[in-house]
């Protein structure tokens, strides 16, 4: 395992307080859970952070995270100060009074309405603002650190495929029995944890993008969609391909696969810092249309990767915004045709100025290491 450089984590409240509107908020509550990761290293399932207008964190958590709180923000070399309590929003809402805040941000995506009343009605002087995902806008801008995990578990992730090709080839495991020993290579691989539920979508359950690995056999003459992620340090990975079990793949998926990748090359070449969203979907599903697919990809174009599996920004028809550097999306168009089967291919990439650069690497093709019909 190759050492990772370390994350700034100290520029990361400082870019926050620098992006809130110049007179607007005292403080800002940060209540969503890969956020306060960002912003402290903290991990625990119970945190909440205040972030003051000068850049200072306050973390408040339970008694049960009250070491692990130190440790993971030390780790990380950022200065809190603590607030280890069983009732955190009580604690917040004292806070905020004692110290005269006159508007505190939050994240009405995630604070629910519930927690919001109670906040209130404990701090009445405070007036509590919605700052929307301010914080989620931040996080897809990867650093350096970031840009080296979500690498890792790529790489990761590409290994655990190539020790699974054979069982490709053979067939006769379970999707479910695929599906954990790709889970288990990744973990024997370095993986902390999975990004996501791994996908195994073998014959007619390749039409279903998001199909549960069932007790289906992979047979030869199936295609099979596998989407699968490592993670490390949170950061996790995500990465589709659809093989053709037994490895002598039909005329008819060929042509079907050779669609969808010909659709997913043309969006990775339209990734580039600068351009518009919208035009990674459009790339894709123009190529499909013309193949009479249009139809077939029934789901957005691609997503950010990050602490989230699913970030900013959506790439859809729908998106809107202009790509920048640093930002890691994925590309994975897909087409289902119900009695032909479903193929998706999905990479990862680094948005760079001048194109991208993926960081999935297993080789694309129904079944690329033997060198039958691909793109
Ligand atoms: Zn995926
Ligand atoms: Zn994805």
């Amino acid at each position: 395992m190759t050492d990772l450089p370390a994350m700034d984590l100290a520029a990361r409240s400082q870019a926050l307080v620098t992006s809130l509107p110049a007179g607007g908020v005292d403080a800002l509550l940060i209540s969503k859970p890969p956020n306060v990761r960002w912003l402290s290293g903290f991990t625990g399932s119970n945190g909440a952070l205040l972030v003051t207008a000068d850049g200072s964190i306050v973390l408040f958590t339970d008694g049960r995270y009250a070491e692990q709180a130190q440790l993971e923000t030390s780790a990380v070399g950022i200065e809190v100060d603590f607030v280890i309590s069983r009732t955190n929003d009580a604690d917040i809402a004292s806070w905020l009074v004692e110290r005269g805040v006159v508007v505190c941000g939050i994240e009405s995506h995630h604070l629910t309405l519930d927690r919001a009343n109670a906040l209130a009605a404990a701090a009445p002087s405070v007036v509590f603002e919605s700052v929307g995902p301010l914080v989620d806008r931040l996080r897809q801008r990867k650093d350096a650190g970031e840009i080296a995990r979500l690498r890792q578990a790529a790489a990761i992730a590409d290994q655990a495929l190539v020790q699974h090709e054979a069982a490709v080839l053979t067939g006769g495991m379970t999707e479910r029995a695929f599906a954990r020993s790709l889970e288990n290579a990744m973990f024997d691989l370095g993986a902390d944890a999975l990004s996501f539920n791994t996908i195994v979508a073998s014959g007619p359950n390749s039409t279903r993008p998001h199909a549960t690995p069932s007790e289906r056999v992979l047979t030869p003459g199936d295609l099979v969609v596998i989407d699968f992620g490592a993670s490390i340090d949170g950061y996790g990975s995500d990465m589709t391909r659809t093989l053709a079990v037994g490895g002598n793949p039909t005329e008819d998926q060929v042509s079907l696969y050779a669609a969808v990748a010909e659709s997913q090359a043309a969006g990775v070449s339209a990734v580039r810092a600068g351009v518009e969203q919208v035009e990674i979907d459009t790339a894709c599903r123009d190529v499909l249309a013309r193949h009479g697919l249009a139809d077939a990809f029934i789901h957005g174009t691609g997503h950010g990767i990050g602490l989230e599996i699913h970030e900013q920004p959506i790439l859809s028809a729908r998106s809107v915004g202009i790509l920048a550097a640093d930002l890691v999306v994925t590309v994975e168009p897909g087409a289902y045709v119900a009695e032909r089967g479903g193929v998706r291919v999905e990479d990862s990439v680094v948005v760079m100025s001048d194109g991208c650069d993926p960081i999935t690497h297993f080789p694309k093709g129904l079944v690329p290491w033997l060198s039958l019909p691909m793109i």
